[in-house]
């Protein structure tokens, strides 16, 4: 069975998508930590930022974070983007993504 995230970029499991592009999905976290938390990922199942082969998808994934932002109402007061890899790093699900979080004020605490 295909992992949760690409289920949800194929449509398998439905999900309101904010954005979506060749490239690039995003949709809202189900356990929101913030008022915005918006997570961004490859349609392609890479399993995490160490398998990343073409490191500009990182780039074209933060473009759209800060669009996101933007729509989002946050860009102004600022945010955060957070790439967790690896088991030290706190990845639980293996598909690439990037969370994007604001809305509120966000501790300089980095866990
Ligand atoms: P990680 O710790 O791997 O960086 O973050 C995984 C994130 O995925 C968590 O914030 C978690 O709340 C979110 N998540 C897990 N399962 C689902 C799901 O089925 N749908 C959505 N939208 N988010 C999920
Ligand atoms: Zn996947």
């Amino acid at each position: 069975m295909a992992c949760i995230f690409c289920q949800i970029v194929s449509g398998e499991i439905a999900s309101e998508i904010l954005y979506r592009d060749e490239e690039v999905v995003a949709f809202r976290d189900i356990d929101p930590r913030a008022p915005t938390h918006i997570l961004i990922m490859p349609r392609k199942h890479v399993s995490s930022l160490a398998e990343v082969e073409d490191e500009g998808l990182i780039g074209r994934m933060v473009k759209v974070a800060k669009e996101l932002a933007k729509q989002e109402g946050i860009a102004e007061r600022g945010y955060r983007l957070v790439i967790n890899c690896g088991r030290d790093g706190g990845q639980i699900i293996p598909h690439l993504h990037m969370h994007l979080l604001g809305g509120r004020h966000l501790s300089a605490n980095m866990g």
